[in-house]
């Protein structure tokens, strides 16, 4: 393999089953992959354990498997990088783009929807419980998605100094997936538009850390009956609660790939197989009304 060779990842976090939305993130994902000759990795996001639930992770693993979504490499858990996190965050330190924040939540929320800088000059870790942000005097209020084209982030409608460790201390999300896809050299991240806000954020962290980022393609939003996000949070139905072929169908068709009625109650593997010969991101619905 070249080293400008395709390298893909599925990232869940072990919150619950593998549910409908998610489905359709490892499936784009994986096609997208398969189809540019490339790896496809998975990542179980295994930092959060207050939203971790028992057996997820397994039970995500086995679906995967069910829908003969075959991953290359070991699967990754970020629940073993806490030393290269710690070490990346070290080096945002000394680049000083790091500093602590001593304000709680409540305090921020009087002033303003978003933290404004509160705590900017606080270099020197104080004795209270704090939280590490990003120093971000230029924040990043576009990029390019490789779906939807040019997306735009107006700078007032979104928090510049995100967290980087938490109170509690634990690692933010942003810090440890830029880490990973950084050390992975993942060359395209391909997930649900519920990230598209975090992902300028990221692009700027891999400036930080002289890195290029990946390509990002977004994908439209599975929503509820009610109008809602489908979540593991929410509830949402697993995937595994129906035949997986029929999952799979109904998969592909909400990413408008148009699988022939002939397949409906093909087995998964010739199913996949078909949507591999088949795949057309440019025909996943636009995520414009996101934004
Ligand atoms: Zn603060």
């Amino acid at each position: 393999m070249t080293q400008n060779s395709y390298i893909g990842r599925f990232a869940p976090s072990p919150s619950g089953p593998l549910h409908f939305g998610s489905l359709v993130a490892a499936v784009a994902s994986y096609l997208q992959a398969r189809s540019n000759q490339g790896k496809w990795l998975v990542r179980i996001e295994d930092i959060d354990p207050p939203r971790e639930s028992k057996g997820a992770a397994d039970s995500i693993l086995r679906t995967l498997e069910n829908f003969h979504l075959c991953w290359d490499d070991n699967v990754i858990y970020q629940s073993e990088h806490m030393d290269r996190y710690q070490q990346c965050l070290h080096q945002l330190y000394q680049q000083q783009q790091t500093y602590f924040c001593t304000c709680s939540r409540k305090a921020i929320k009087k002033v303003s929807p978003f933290y404004q800088g509160h705590c900017r000059h606080q270099r020197k870790q104080p004795s209270k419980d704090f939280s590490i942000r990003f120093y971000n005097p230029e924040p990043l209020t576009q990029f390019y998605d490789e779906h939807a084209g040019k997306l735009l982030f107006p700078l007032e409608s979104f928090e510049h100094d995100f967290i980087l460790k938490r109170k509690d201390g634990l690692f933010a999300y942003q810090l440890a997936v830029v880490v990973d896809d950084m050390d992975e050299a993942i060359t395209e991240v391909v997930r649900g538009a519920d990230l598209l806000d975090s992902t300028p954020r990221q692009i700027q962290l891999f400036q930080s850390f002289a890195r290029t980022a990946p390509r990002y393609l977004h994908l439209p939003l599975v929503l509820g009956k009610d109008g809602d996000k489908l979540s593991k949070l929410t509830h949402a139905e697993p995937v595994d609660n129906a035949p997986a072929n029929q999952q799979l169908f109904k998969a592909l068709q909400f990413l408008q790939q148009s699988p022939p009625a002939t397949l409906q109650k093909a087995p998964v593997n010739e199913l996949l197989q078909w949507a591999l010969s088949h795949w057309q991101p440019g025909l996943i619905p636009s995520i414009k009304s996101y934004r």
